[in-house]
């Protein structure tokens, strides 16, 4: 395991707008912020959602993608940078109105009702291309 220790920045709370992108809006939320490294939690509803399936065999992303409302039971993610941007790397668990989850990696999803909280930390992390997984990863 890698890692390097950071020293906690400024921290935030934030409501997501209703019918906007809820990665999309966190990832401009950085970009105002200057925010290059930062953890984030969420809660909320969004009226669809599209989850990517990494299939580690072929080392491709999937789309897994849902039209229906459902309520945003946790989502939690982080901010780096990927190729000179912010990117907000988000997992959710959303539930749908029988109680059953869907649950993975976050592409997109269209906000009906969102609240975050953030911490930002005091150094930058920027992902490089990992040959292993193909993924692009923070080089500590
Ligand atoms: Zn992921």
């Amino acid at each position: 395991m890698d890692y390097r220790a950071v020293e906690g920045a400024r921290e935030f709370v934030a409501r997501l707008d209703h019918g906007s992108d809820w990665r999309a809006q966190i990832e401009s939320f950085a970009a105002d912020e200057d925010i290059e490294a930062a953890f984030f939690v969420g809660l909320g509803a969004v009226q669809d959602a599209e989850f990517y399936f990494y299939d580690q065999d072929e080392q491709e992303y999937y789309p897994e993608r849902f039209d229906e409302p459902l309520e945003v039971a946790s989502c939690v993610g982080n901010i780096s940078n990927l190729d000179g941007e912010p990117f907000a790397h988000t997992h959710a668990v959303c539930s749908r109105e029988d109680g059953t989850s869907l649950a993975g990696h976050l592409n997109s999803g269209t906000v009906f009702a969102g609240e975050l909280y953030v911490r930002e930390f005091d150094t930058s992390l920027h992902r490089e291309h990992d040959e292993t997984t193909d993924l692009d990863l923070w080089p500590l």
